[in-house]
């Protein structure tokens, strides 16, 4: 189907005001050619009642938020439409007080887990692997003292980086970027994340460590340089932590890392789109195509913030934890 979304506020408001109009534009997007049976794929079906499909194959009953990130929402779908333009029109990131306060939910925690769902929506399950040349290295984000390399260090997480090189001559302006959350620093952490994100025929630049010595060996031709040279990785690694600390005041639990990592990436492999119309729709396109996330596992573990910061003149609201959820 042709890319249909909204282009302003007002009229994401006018044209999504009821459950049917929301339903009816998730369909399209869902299911372009006409409904497929989510347990069996069979395309034989009778409606029963307003939303739900009887599949005339193997019997189950869905809806087109079935099996998705809005598995389970009905009334509210609205609202999660404006949750969407809203976390797609925020320049740096939402959240959840500016959430609860333009939606005018009755608690914070309701707030904090529809962004987290988000979130989790905000990466392709069948993304591309970047290609070309590539720069990767590994930044710890967190905490007060810089980390030894190759070790843990307290209140710190590693991430590791791969920037593409834009291969156009016209504009030296960095490629498409990917992000994890590593363990550590070893080549046991950092080739399966390489392989994870990169083609293998790609040209990899990095700096000498030695957890890199053995990419040849893996179906990449690697380049070392020094660190120095290393320009995007750098650039992108200290904008991903002003990101965090601009936006989320570094209060990010190492639980939930990958989520923050997967809306960096987001907005960074966007930042030069013309549309805020297009992220949003990209978002439902993979809203549909994320399995569900039920509020109890987006329960994180207690654990001390992902910073050193000085955290006490902060309202606690404005920082993005969890509460009792
Ligand atoms: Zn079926």
């Amino acid at each position: 189907m042709d890319e249909d979304y909204p282009r302003t506020l007002s009229e994401l408001e006018d044209r999504f005001s009821t459950y049917a109009a929301c339903l009816e534009y998730l369909q399209k997007i869902r299911w372009p050619n006409g409904f497929i049976c989510p347990q069996c794929k069979a395309k034989e079906k009778w409606k029963t009642g307003r939303d739900l499909f009887h599949c005339a194959n193997c019997g189950a009953q869905s809806s087109v938020t079935s099996g998705t990130i809005l598995h389970g929402i009905h009334k509210p779908l609205p609202m999660w439409f404006r949750a969407m333009w809203h976390i797609t029109n925020q320049k740096y990131g939402a959240n959840a007080l500016g959430m609860k306060r333009l939606l005018g939910l009755g608690s914070y925690n309701t707030a904090w887990q529809w962004l987290h769902k988000l979130r989790r929506a905000m990466v392709r399950p069948d993304r591309d692997k970047l290609c070309g040349i590539v720069e990767v290295d590994e930044t710890y984000v967190g905490g007060e003292k810089p980390g030894k390399r190759g070790r843990g260090a307290a209140g710190k997480a590693l991430v590791g980086v791969a920037v593409e090189m834009n291969s156009n001559e016209d504009d030296h302006a960095l490629g498409r970027i990917r992000l994890q959350h590593l363990e550590d620093a070893s080549a046991e952490s950092l080739i399966p994340f390489i392989q994870d994100v990169i083609q293998t025929d790609s040209t990899i630049l990095t700096d000498d460590w030695a957890g890199y010595a053995n990419l040849n060996a893996y179906g990449f031709t690697h380049v070392s340089l020094g660190s120095k040279e290393l320009k995007s990785v750098h650039l992108v690694a200290a904008l991903l932590k002003r990101w965090l600390l601009g936006t989320y005041q570094g209060a990010v639990r190492p639980s939930h890392l990958t989520y923050y990592l997967d809306e960096f990436t987001f907005r960074f492999n966007r930042r030069k789109s013309a549309s805020r119309g297009k992220l949003f729709y990209r978002l439902v396109q993979q809203a549909m195509m994320i399995d569900p996330a039920p509020a109890p596992s987006l329960k994180g573990p207690a654990l001390p913030f992902l910073s050193g910061q000085d955290n006490s003149n902060l309202d606690p609201l404005d920082a993005d934890q969890d509460h009792n959820i």
